[in-house]
């Protein structure tokens, strides 16, 4: 079977129902048979209704009391079902489905899954909690079945429809691509492809999902180490590393140039660095402290320690703001040492940009500092020595590689963060790196104090940011959305800047930043900010990783629900930067109790690490990771967090695998088939 095929062209689909399948993902049969279930339809998770709170996700049971169908004045039609399960009564809401209407009986038993909210807009203890279901019932989810697969499906694929293809595609299996041979299978006690994609999707026991899922997750892990073993031996291949002398003159002065004294650990993981660039070993470290740690100034010292033994050296950065801010600040530093130092960047006119390359190529740029836009193909360095990317997680494996491998020899690289990474991950994602840790912030810091507060203090507040602005402080206001948005009800930066900049700080300069401005005008009021010429800035995430003006002292979050800890945690990095007391004020009008708990943890807690356990915790391993761009692939059924015990031994069987020079191709082909974004894209095999 070519399980490459078009999707589209499977019997039963087309092009309608394959466009709503390419939305998932789906392109192609393979892709199909790697949807998988996102649960088994479990009769024992069950709410009772009693006991749903608002805004949670539940599964109910129950049987329909009450059946009613109205036409809304917009002619929409609408279905209102009263469920009871004997501990409670639940409203279910459908909008315009009116095939549903007839399958529905009073005494009918219903299972249905969905979202918690309040009937007319209300809140509160006595109000009528609802679901509302955009979504037709799946019949066979009442089914007795104790295994059913349920996939997360659009409207317009019925699961049963679904479930049909599939078994059709299930039929032949017999030239899947898989990535681990026989003697892995048979060494680790793992079933074939064709039998855990067979049992995965259609189980017949626990046994069956628990052998299938372990085939899977292997085959997923062993691939990805497999791929990165050898995306680093063909970028390594016939290259040496580099190898530093000590410190001399130019790390010198710019040591004595510093504004202040290393702190302890800055000190510590400086010495590490210098370690490894005076060994011939190619340094491999990932550097990681909390927001604000004084990360950059160690990036600076190990670019010009490389610059100082001959090399380039290049720093990658996640966002043009941030790269123009380290632009300006390493320049300060670095041209009174005669070092060139360049910035490459997306927004470059045509004439910058080939400026630019050639700046590269010849190595009149010791320094390059940049975006994205390093990796291209036409960037071409004279002597790449050293590589280092400043938050890294944003970043993929494969952008990374791509850099290192614009090297003639093996660079040595740092890689920076201030999200801490589990040890799963750290070995998913970056193999083996050795870790060095700033634990403590600079002397002089005051604890950023934070409040949660609901909408209804939010004048009192903006009073007092205009207090602090008027004593010389700037501020920032940070919402979740652009502009307005119909379905997601809360405030937009363009929304809540008209607000202000016509109301209260009518006489202060404010200023909206956003993602969709171009990269002149954001440099533009970014500096302005930092010159203080701005003194409000209503902005979006933009400003979340690296921005630095230590002026700013007060950082209001509006529809502070809206976000995770770890990135508000981030986003609090932004203030306490200087002498001034600092504040964050969250704003949210959530009432789920959950939300309460997961923002007031904010207020307690001030440390980066302990929070985004806490995050993880709370939010689980998909929303936190999700939310924070790990740079890991789209992982189809491992999870970085509790599959452990599978990665070691997958990891184990990659480094002998390919140690043993077996054959990579069937492994290549199965990556190629799997990963459609350039993960771990690999062409040169
Ligand atoms: P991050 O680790 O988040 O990248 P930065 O490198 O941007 O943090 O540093 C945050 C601020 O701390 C900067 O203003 C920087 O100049 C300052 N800083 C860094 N190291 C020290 C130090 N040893 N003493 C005082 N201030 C420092
Ligand atoms: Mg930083």
């Amino acid at each position: 079977m070519n399980f490459e095929e078009n999707i589209q062209y499977v019997k039963g689909i087309g092009p309608k129902k394959a466009q709503a399948l390419n939305k998932l993902g789906i392109e192609n049969k393979y892709n199909l048979l790697t949807y998988y279930p996102k649960r088994y339809n479990d009769q024992s998770d069950i709410t009772p209704i009693s006991e749903i709170e608002y805004d949670e996700t539940v599964n109910v049971k129950g049987y329909i009391i009450s059946i009613q169908e109205k036409i809304s004045y917009k002619g929409m039609k609408i279905i209102t079902v009263l469920l009871s399960d004997d501990t409670g009564t639940l409203q279910i809401i459908w909008f315009n489905q009116p095939f549903l209407a007839r399958s529905l009986k009073k005494g009918m038993n219903l299972f249905v899954k969905g979202k918690i909210s309040y009937a007319y807009g209300g809140s509160g203890q006595f109000c009528i909690k609802q679901i509302i279901s955009y979504f037709l019932l799946d019949d066979e989810q009442n089914e007795q079945c104790e295994f059913l697969p349920i996939y997360i499906l659009p409207g317009t694929i019925k699961p049963k429809f679904y479930r049909s293809i599939l078994t059709d595609t299930l039929s032949d299996l017999h030239n899947i691509p898989c990535a681990l041979a026989e003697s892995i299978r048979n060494e680790y006690k793992l079933l074939t492809k064709a039998d855990a994609l067979r049992k995965i999707h259609f189980p017949k026991s626990e046994e069956d999902i628990e052998a299938s899922r372990k085939m899977l997750i292997f085959e997923e892990l062993f691939m990805i180490q497999c791929g990165l073993i050898h995306l680093r031996k063909i970028h390594t291949q016939n290259k040496h590393g580099i190898h530093c002398l000590l410190n001399s003159t130019l790390v010198k002065k710019l040591y004595s140039a510093l504004p202040f004294k290393l702190t302890a650990d800055q000190e510590k993981v400086w010495s590490e660095i210098c370690n490894d660039m005076q060994s011939s070993t190619p340094m491999q470290r990932l550097l990681q402290g909390d927001v604000g740690s004084g990360k950059t100034v160690i990036a600076v010292l190990a670019l010009v320690k490389a610059v100082e033994n001959g090399w380039q050296s290049a720093l990658m950065v996640p966002t043009e703001i941030l790269a123009r801010q380290h632009f300006r600040n390493f320049c300060l530093l670095l041209d009174p040492l005669g070092i060139k130092t360049g910035l490459l960047l997306g927004s470059l006119s045509a004439k910058e940009h080939r400026d630019a390359l050639q700046q590269i190529k010849t190595g009149k740029w010791q320094i390059i500092i940049g975006t994205h836009a390093l990796i291209q193909d036409k960037v071409e360095f004279a002597n790449l020595g050293l590589v280092i990317t400043d938050e890294q997680h944003r970043f993929g494996v494969a952008q990374r590689a791509y850099l290192e491998a614009k090297a003639v020899h093996i660079p040595d690289v740092l890689v920076m963060t201030a999200t801490p990474i589990p040890r799963t991950m750290t070995l998913t994602v970056y193999g083996d790196l050795n870790v060095s840790m700033i634990r403590h912030l600079p002397p002089g810091r005051k604890n950023i104090r934070t409040f949660l507060r609901t909408k209804s203090a939010r004048e009192k507040i903006y009073q007092f940011v205009l207090k602090e602005i008027k004593e010389g402080r700037q501020a920032y206001v940070v919402c979740p959305l652009i502009e307005i948005s119909e379905n997601i009800k809360t405030v937009s930066a363009e929304e809540m800047f008209e607000k202000l900049n016509t109301g209260i700080f009518k006489n202060i300069n404010c200023a909206l930043l956003h993602g969709k401005l171009s990269a002149i005008e954001k440099e533009q009021i970014m500096q302005d900010f930092f010159a203080n010429k701005i003194h409000l800035l209503v902005s979006t995430t933009v400003i979340e990783v690296g921005v630095n003006v230590p002026n700013a002292s007060i950082m209001v979050v509006e529809g502070a629900d809206r976000f995770g800890l770890a990135q508000l945690h981030q986003l609090r990095g932004r203030i306490g930067r200087g002498q001034y007391k600092s504040y964050c004020i969250l704003l949210s009008d959530s009432k789920s109790s959950k939300t309460v708990e997961r923002l007031s943890l904010m207020e307690k807690i001030n440390d980066g690490f302990v929070l985004a356990e806490e995050d993880l915790r709370l939010r689980g391993p998909g929303q936190f990771f999700g939310a924070m761009q790990h740079g890991l692939p789209d992982l189809k059924i491992a999870n970085v967090l509790s599959d452990v015990n599978i990665l070691l031994d997958a990891r184990k069987a990659a480094e002998k695998w390919c140690a043993n020079k077996n054959p990579m191709t069937e492994i290549i082909r199965t990556i190629n088939i799997q990963y459609k974004n350039d993960f771990l894209k690999i062409t040169d095999i």
